[in-house]
């Protein structure tokens, strides 16, 4: 008897382990950087995925793999669906679907009235910005196909305070400006600016708003970008690694004093750039 339910074991198919999907945090905020693990396929084939309408990249992770992912800073709260897609080691297709519920990020609104004068940017300069973000899209979607980056990524530069501003919006006479898209810290002009992570230099440029800037590709979609720099220390397509020079603090573009801006994509997600620092992940 024992040796034929031993049997019948064997004989049987053994079902594939279901794949886990772990989406952290389970809830997230405007603006917040999201960890996609795919755990129960080892030696899969061809992960990909998406959250939103945004493309997952996945790596290796030990037995896993893992995406990161942007909830960019104004996508509507509510339910932002994702799905996995791959084929298993015996090249067999399999899929995960599911929904995070995306939570308001409790940005901070100013209202203004200034004279129009002040706010309103002349033809010219218009369409020397309006150029400048295009620029800056093909960048974003533009996605390396292999992880740069290793390892936690370090605040860019010492600053006497905590960064802050990212998410806030000015309502300038009755109209939304766009919101600020990174992190402000203040520093001195002349402060070295330093590499966040590992990554190539994708971009330098005297943009209208950004002053002298560098835009590090990270791969896999995400890239930091450091704006207003007095000087810069790098060329384009440089390998940098974390904590090298890229520049200095400076006050260039649309600026009231020196400071860094620093800002983080992943493809075309404004994130939060701090949520960088702390990846729960091993590397
Ligand atoms: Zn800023």
């Amino acid at each position: 008897m024992r040796f034929w339910l031993a049997l019948l074991l064997v004989v049987l198919p053994v079902p594939a382990a279901a794949l886990q999907v772990r989406v952290v945090p389970a809830a997230p905020r405007q603006g917040d950087t999201v960890l996609v693990f795919v755990a129960g396929a080892s030696g899969a084939q061809n992960v990909e995925g998406s959250l939103g309408a945004q493309h997952l990249a996945f790596f290796p992770y030990g037995t896993e793999f893992a995406a990161l992912a942007g909830v960019d800073l104004e996508t509507k709260p509510g339910k932002v669906p994702w799905r996995i897609g791959l084929v298993d080691r015996d090249g067999v297709p399999r899929k995960a679907a599911g929904s995070v519920t995306v939570k308001p990020g409790g940005f901070p609104v100013e209202r203004l009235t200034l004279p129009g004068g002040m706010v309103n940017l002349d033809p010219e300069a218009e369409r020397r910005a309006a150029n400048e973000a295009a620029r800056m899209r093909a960048l974003y979607d533009t996605v390396t196909p292999e992880r740069l980056w290793r390892g936690p990524f370090t605040q860019p530069v010492a600053s006497r305070k905590p960064g802050g501003g990212f998410g806030s919006r000015r309502i300038i006479n009755g109209q939304p400006r766009m919101p600020h898209s990174g992190i402000d810290y203040s520093a001195d002009r002349g402060t070295p600016v330093v590499a966040s992570n590992r990554g190539r230099v994708a971009l330098l440029g005297e943009f209208f708003f950004a002053g002298r800037l560098v835009a590090l590709d990270h791969g896999l979609g995400l890239y930091t970008l450091y704006f207003h720099l007095d000087g810069v220390a790098v060329t384009e397509g440089q390998m940098v690694e974390r904590g090298e020079t890229v520049g200095t603090v400076g006050t260039t573009g649309r600026s009231t004093g020196p400071h860094l801006h620093f800002g983080a994509q992943l493809g075309r997600a404004r994130i939060n750039p701090p949520d960088l620092y702390a990846l729960p992940l091993r590397d």
